[in-house]
């Protein structure tokens, strides 16, 4: 199979929530606050049980948002475009994927359903796996990150359509605030085909599922 680097690629639309520079605190800074985190949660962190939390927690943090070390343009370019004529839809159904939402910093547990329509490209499916995580593993809302994972297949494979469901349970609804287990957040974001074709767009959601139809287990 030839592989083809994509041309260089001038983004026409800006991807919202890319990582922004500031100043990075020490390890020692960031364990020194969730002491104090500890301390607003009415303990005491240098109790035995606790001495060990505030480096475990920077490195759990350093696991859950690795997304901003990622560039998910660099992670699509490769591509390949010997497709044997194969032009209908590629999807790859319940992507699990753990986030955090940046309003709580509590975790959002769901899955991504991705599909393309390809013109001449296509890309790994492990790389579609992996951009859902380069997302995923920043601070989020669901709606960006939709779209984000829309957007940024639509700009590095140029594709004819782009479908991307995501159904997802947030645990800052069921653990504090108002305490509303057993509800499933689906957004979409359709581009292209997949917009503007009815057709087109019946058939990517027969495929990738009832949006708010599948059970979300393990959540
Ligand atoms: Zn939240």
């Amino acid at each position: 199979m030839s592989q083809a680097v994509a041309p260089s690629l001038s983004l026409h639309r800006p991807l919202s929530g890319q990582p922004v520079s500031v100043r990075r605190p020490t390890r020692e800074e960031a364990e020194e606050a969730v002491r104090t985190l500890i301390r607003w949660a009415g303990d005491d962190p240098a109790r035995e049980g606790l001495l060990g939390t505030p480096e475990r927690i920077v490195r759990a943090y350093q696991e859950f948002f690795s997304g901003y070390g990622e560039d998910p343009v660099a992670l699509l370019q490769r591509t390949f475009e010997e497709t044997n004529g194969y032009d209908e839809i590629v999807a790859l159904k319940d992507i699990r994927f753990e986030s955090h939402c940046e309003h709580h910093i509590a975790p959002i547990i769901g899955k991504v359903h991705v599909a393309y329509l390809p013109d001449k490209r296509v890309v790994g499916i492990s790389k579609l796996a992996r951009l859902v995580d380069v997302f995923a593993k920043r601070l989020q809302i669901q709606e960006k990150m939709t779209a984000q994972i829309a957007n940024t297949l639509d700009d590095v494979l140029q594709p004819k359509g782009v479908a991307v469901v995501i159904e997802a349970a947030h645990q800052c609804m069921t653990t504090r605030g108002v305490h509303k287990p057993g509800i499933t957040m689906v957004t979409s974001r359709m581009l292209g085909a997949f917009r503007d074709d009815p057709l087109s767009r019946r058939e990517v959601l027969a495929m990738i599922g009832t949006p708010g139809g599948a059970k979300l287990d393990n959540v």
